[in-house]
């Protein structure tokens, strides 16, 4: 069983308490590590040694300096690929598959993305006259923002975490994470790779333990960190948001979503079929961006629901390191409870069940996991709670439409507004819609296709503020504009 610290100026400490909880493997439930739980202390002296680094060496380098220092980050993830790969399918059980092949290259990508944008990235500068007729110059530079409180979830926690700590040091602040309970290990990990590559002590802290009354609390509650930035639920943002609020501290959120996909009966069909079906079932399902309510024209609506059950029904659960499986469990066993109250809470609204809802049989020991089956349902009515709330599983409401006034109107009816993914070979539809649907990242025959210097962000109750490329740059720093007299 593994020990996992909290990383403080440096250096791998266990919390002053001696408080510790466990983390269980979600695939058999067996406990796999022991995390030291910060207290208020060790926040404390996160912050002290953020703020010392801020004041120090890290605060006196130049940008061209932190940018080598950052692709010396991203160098040592790549070559400790492994680790990261194989700390990360613990904490989550995922396929090997999508931990080689998106969650830790990204993590790799997000320290030389971030260090390009702030190399490459100018200042305005604006010209002026005065009434003696020598004028003024206005020009604007960028200053970090401080010591950055960043505060994960656990359904990509390495890929998520390095999103915002990548361009928070590319920017010149000194972070320290909270990362989620259940997924703790990649950003333990990564203390080991600054240190590897120099990062000055103090510059990147881990604090590891709960929301309230523990670490994620005590951070946000800091009078010494300057600002937030967290991924997670819509309601835990609003705890945070409250806690911002003491010290006008700014807060970035990327926060919950009930997506729609929307498939037009001009799609290319097979296409769209395989789309929603990673939109609402990879990861398990536990994708911010994933789409648990789909609308497809009433034309194909039958054919769709078939061809998506077919392959809903064709995955093959196991561990990660299995080559004959494809399919991961739940994060939890509480994660696993909530997702199976909305399985049956989707029966008692009538709904019918297309495929799956309930739990696969599991052979021997993964029998304690978390898994559950890729479920699909029809017929339930546009107020449901199973259409309307975040489930954060794999599972998928399909309903059929006849215009694109009317699902333009049911797309929009929900409180959040995250993501869409629009199927169709009409482009000016596509972006007549595009326009239309009340979300922050639309996309068109695709999903999930990201490039970095994108702005990303929630409309609606899925967020505040946005984040990628130079949106980042208006988040973790303050833009100082200089006059000068000519
Ligand atoms: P969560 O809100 O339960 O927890 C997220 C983090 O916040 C954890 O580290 C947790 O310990 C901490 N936390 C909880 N209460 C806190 C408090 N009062 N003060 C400070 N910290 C606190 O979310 P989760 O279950 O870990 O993640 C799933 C959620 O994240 C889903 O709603 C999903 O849609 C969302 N998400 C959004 C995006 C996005 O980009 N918009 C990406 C991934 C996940």
């Amino acid at each position: 069983m593994r020990k996992i610290e909290n990383f403080i100026a440096g250096e791998y400490v266990a919390a002053g308490s001696g408080q510790r909880f466990d983390k269980r493997s979600p695939l058999d439930n067996r406990v796999i590590a022991s995390i030291s739980e910060a207290g208020r202390p060790e926040v404390d002296a996160a912050v002290k040694a953020a703020r010392g680094a801020l004041n120090g060496e890290w605060g006196g380098l130049s940008t061209e300096q932190r940018v080598e220092l950052l692709y010396g980050v991203a160098n040592e993830i790549t070559r400790r690929f492994d680790d990261f790969v194989e700390a990360e399918m613990a904490d989550t059980g995922q396929p090997s598959h999508v931990m080689k092949h998106v969650f830790i290259p990204r993590g790799a990508a997000n320290f030389k993305v971030f260090a390009d944008v702030v190399k490459n990235v100018p200042s305005e500068s604006f010209q002026m006259a005065t009434p003696d007729g020598r004028g003024a110059l206005n020009y604007s530079m960028r200053v970090p923002k401080g010591v950055v409180g960043v505060i994960c979830p656990w359904n990509a926690p390495f890929m998520l975490m390095t999103w915002k700590v990548g361009p928070a040091l590319a920017c010149g602040n000194t972070v320290i994470v909270k990362p989620s309970e259940e997924s703790p290990q990649t950003a333990a990990l990564l203390g080991e790779v600054m240190n590897a590559v120099g990062i000055p002590r103090g510059v990147y802290n881990v604090v590891h333990g709960f929301g309230p009354d523990s670490a994620g609390e005590f951070l946000t509650q800091h009078p010494g960190v300057n600002a937030i930035t967290f991924t997670g639920e819509t309601r835990t943002g609003a705890a945070i948001m409250k806690a911002a609020s003491e010290g006008m501290r700014d807060v970035s959120f990327e926060l919950g979503g009930k997506n729609a996909g929307i498939v037009f009966a001009d799609a290319d069909f097979d296409a769209a079929v395989d789309g929603i079906f990673r939109s609402a079932f990879l990861n398990s399902g536990q994708v911010c961006l994933g789409t648990e309510r789909v609308y497809v024209e009433r034309p194909i609506f039958e054919r769709f629901v078939q061809a998506l059950k077919v392959k809903a029904e064709g995955v093959k659960f196991g561990r990660p390191d299995d080559h004959n499986a494809n399919y991961g469990p739940l994060i939890s066993q509480e994660h696993r409870d909530k997702v199976l109250s909305y399985y049956r809470k989707a029966v008692e609204e009538g709904a019918t069940v297309v495929t799956g809802g309930g739990v696969p049989q599991m052979p021997g020991e993964l029998a304690e996991g978390a898994w559950v089956q890729p479920t699909i349902w029809t017929g339930l009515s546009d107020n449901a709670a199973v259409v309307r709330e975040e489930i954060f599983g794999p599972c998928c409401h399909i309903r059929p439409f006849d215009s694109e006034n009317e699902v333009v109107a049911l797309a929009n009816d929900n409180v959040y507004g995250l993501s869409t993914t629009i199927w169709t070979n009409d482009l000016a539809r596509a972006h007549r819609m595009a326009a239309r649907v009340e979300v922050g990242i639309t996309w068109i025959n695709s999903w999930f296709l990201r490039d970095l210097r994108t702005p990303f962000g929630g409309a609606k109750q899925s967020g505040i503020g946005r984040e990628g490329g130079v949106h980042s740059l208006e988040f973790y720093t303050e833009t100082r504009n200089v006059c000068v007299k000519l």
